[in-house]
C-alpha cells in the first residue's frame, strides 16, 4: 500500500527541526532511519501532515565514552553499534544485542533513537538500556532534559518525550573492568522480532555483585525492568543459587500474552531459563575483565 500525502522537511539544524515540530504540533513526525515509522505509513496506521528529516542535522551521531558516561547519538545505526570496537570491549552487552536487531539493511538504516523513541514492547533497545541503567536525553526549543530510561516506556508505542521533544542522545553510566553483560533472544527465525528478549548486565566488586540490571523484551506492554530480580542479586557473592532465584523473579516479573509465537507460560519459562544463562554468560565476562 502507498503511504498518505504527506510534505518532506530536511532541517540542517536543531533549531530548524524545534521550529518545524512547533510549527506543525501533532501532525509532524520525525523521520529517522525510517524503519518503523515507514512501514506505519504504508499500512496507514499513521498520517502525519509532513516528516521532518533528522538525518542532516549534525551532532546526532557518534559512540564515546568520557567523563565517566557512555554517549551514543540518538542516529547512531544498529550496524555501527555491533561494530563499534570500544562497546565490544567494555560494553559487550550492547555489542552483543545489536546483531540480533532486524535484518542488514534494517540494521544499516535504523537508529538507537529511532527504537527507543518508537517504545515497542518488542524492541530490543529498551531492555538492554534498561539493564545498563541509562538515561535519555531529550531536547525542545525551551531546552533540555534527562529521563532516566526507567521513567521513559510508558505503554506499547508510548513513552515519556512530549509534544516537540526529540531524543538525541542517551548517556550509559561507564562501565567498571570488572562488568558484563548478555543478550539472549529467541525468535522463529532470523531476523524476527523477539518471542522473548533478556538483557542482562552485572558489575563485580570485591566479590560480591555491586550492581546488576535485568531487562525483559515482549513479555509485557513495554519492556520490563525486573527490578525485584536485580535487587536480589545486588550484595550477593554469585552463585547458581543467587542466579536461580534472579531467574524466578524476573519470571515473576515478566507479563507476557500467549499468541502466535507462544504461550504466556511457555514465555515465562523461556525468560527464567534466559535470566538464569545470560547472568552466567555476564559473570564469565565480569571475571575475565
Ligand atoms: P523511524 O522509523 O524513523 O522512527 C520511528 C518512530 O520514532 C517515529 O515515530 C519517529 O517520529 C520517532 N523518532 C525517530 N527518531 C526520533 C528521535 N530522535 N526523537 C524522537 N522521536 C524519534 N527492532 C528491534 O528492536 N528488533 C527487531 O528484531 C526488529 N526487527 C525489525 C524487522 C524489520 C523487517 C523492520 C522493518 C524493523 C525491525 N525493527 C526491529 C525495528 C527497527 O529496529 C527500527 O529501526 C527502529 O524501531 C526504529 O528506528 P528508526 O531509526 O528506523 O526510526
Amino acid at each position: 500500500m502507498l503511504p498518505p500525502k504527506f510534505d518532506y522537511a530536511a532541517p540542517g539544524t536543531l533549531d530548524e527541526v524545534f521550529s518545524l515540530l512547533e510549527q506543525h504540533g501533532g501532525q509532524a513526525k520525525l523521520l529517522a532511519g525510517g524503519q518503523s515509522l515507514i512501514p506505519l505509513l504504508k499500512l496507514r496506521f499513521a498520517s502525519p501532515a509532513i516528516l521532518v528529516d533528522i538525518n542532516k542535522v549534525p551532532g546526532l551521531s557518534g559512540i564515546d565514552e568520557s567523563s565517566g558516561e557512555l554517549r551514543i547519538g540518538a542516529m547512531a545505526r544498529h550496524s555501527e553499534i555491533g561494530a563499534s570496537e570500544l562497546l565490544k570491549a567494555r560494553y559487550p552487552l550492547l555489542a552483543n544485542a545489536a546483531p540480533w536487531i532486524a535484518d542488514p539493511i534494517t540494521r544499516t538504516r535504523g537508529t538507537m533513537g529511532g527504537s527507543l523513541a518508537h517504545a515497542d514492547p518488542a524492541g530490543d533497545w529498551g531492555s538492554v538500556m534498561l539493564a545498563l541503567g541509562a538515561s535519555v536525553i531529550a531536547k525542545a526549543s525551551s531546552g533540555e532534559r534527562t529521563i532516566p530510561i526507567t521513567d521513559f516506556f510508558r505503554g506499547p508505542f508510548r513513552s515519556a518525550l512530549e509534544p516537540g521533544e526529540m531524543l538525541t542522545e542517551i548517556r550509559v553510566p561507564a562501565a567498571t573492568d570488572r562488568s558484563g553483560g548478555a543478550y539472549l533472544k529467541l525468535e522463529r527465525k532470523v531476523g524476527d522480532f523477539a518471542t522473548v528478549g533478556v538483557a542482562v548486565q552485572l558489575q563485580l566488586s570485591n566479590g560480591t555483585i555491586g550492581r546488576a540490571g535485568i531487562g525483559l523484551t515482549a513479555v509485557g506492554p513495554r519492556n520490563i525492568e525486573a527490578s525485584a530480580a536485580a535487587g536480589a542479586l545486588a550484595g550477593q557473592a554469585p552463585s547458581p543459587e543467587v542466579f536461580d532465584e534472579a531467574a524466578r523473579l524476573a519470571a515473576e516479573a515478566a507479563d507476557p500474552s500467549s499468541d502466535v509465537r507462544g504461550s504466556a507460560e511457555y514465555k515465562r519459562n523461556v525468560v527464567q531459563t534466559f535470566v538464569r544463562r545470560g547472568l552466567n554468560q555476564a559473570l564469565e565476562l565480569a571475571q575475565s575483565g
